[in-house]
């Protein structure tokens, strides 16, 4: 059973990992980021309410958040195990899931934190905003998820680390040599 959590500041290349990670352990990628922004591009109610947190780089409330999550967690196909991506990045996200996975049979097997130096992430999250106008890959906004990122999912971390369940990895080099590092170092 193949539980993972994927970490890593935005730009750190984790979205592609959870994808192949995904196909390789025959589980859902489950990124909380890709759910809104199905909800915004659908105008569901959910999408109308957190429109404005995206689009100004700020975290999107735990409440909202993790009832969505929760929603998608608690589809058939999650049963079998997933990879989290962009979730939990707050430490009252952190008890929500916890409390969310008490009820099945075992928590998560592993945190992989994808670690990228700064001026890399400026510069990948410049290149997507070139190629593929995402909003929130504005320079400004850029700057402001970055730092959020840093307050609030550095205790996240450390909560975990607490746990003994951190695998750090470096996200430099090519998609495949990421790919590898991170199934080496989840021991699968
Ligand atoms: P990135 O990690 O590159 O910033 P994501 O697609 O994971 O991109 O997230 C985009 C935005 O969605 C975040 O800036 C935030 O507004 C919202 N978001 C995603 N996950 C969460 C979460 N767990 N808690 C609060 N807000 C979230």
């Amino acid at each position: 059973m193949m539980r993972l959590l994927v970490m890593g500041p935005p730009g750190a290349g984790k979205g592609t990992q959870c994808v192949k990670l995904a196909e390789r352990f025959g589980v859902p990628h489950i990124s909380s980021g890709d759910l809104f922004r199905h909800h915004i591009s659908n105008k569901t109610e959910l999408g109308v309410t957190v429109q404005k947190y995206l689009d100004s780089g700020e975290y999107v409330p735990d409440e909202i958040t993790t009832e969505m999550v929760r929603k998608r967690l608690d589809e058939p196909d999650a049963t079998a195990g997933f990879i989290l991506d962009g979730y939990p990045r707050t430490t009252g996200q952190v008890g929500d899931l916890d409390s969310m996975l008490a009820t099945t049979a075992s928590g998560l097997n592993k945190v992989v934190v994808v670690e990228v130096p700064d001026d890399d992430l400026v510069a990948r999250l410049a290149k997507r905003a070139r190629e593929q106008g995402r909003a929130d890959d504005d320079e400004n906004v850029v700057r402001r998820r970055v730092e959020v990122y840093q307050e609030q999912t550095a205790p996240v971390l450390d909560l975990y680390k607490k746990r003994g369940q951190v695998v750090e990895v470096t996200g430099l080099g090519s998609v495949e040599d990421v790919f590898d590092r991170i199934v080496t170092a989840v021991g699968a």
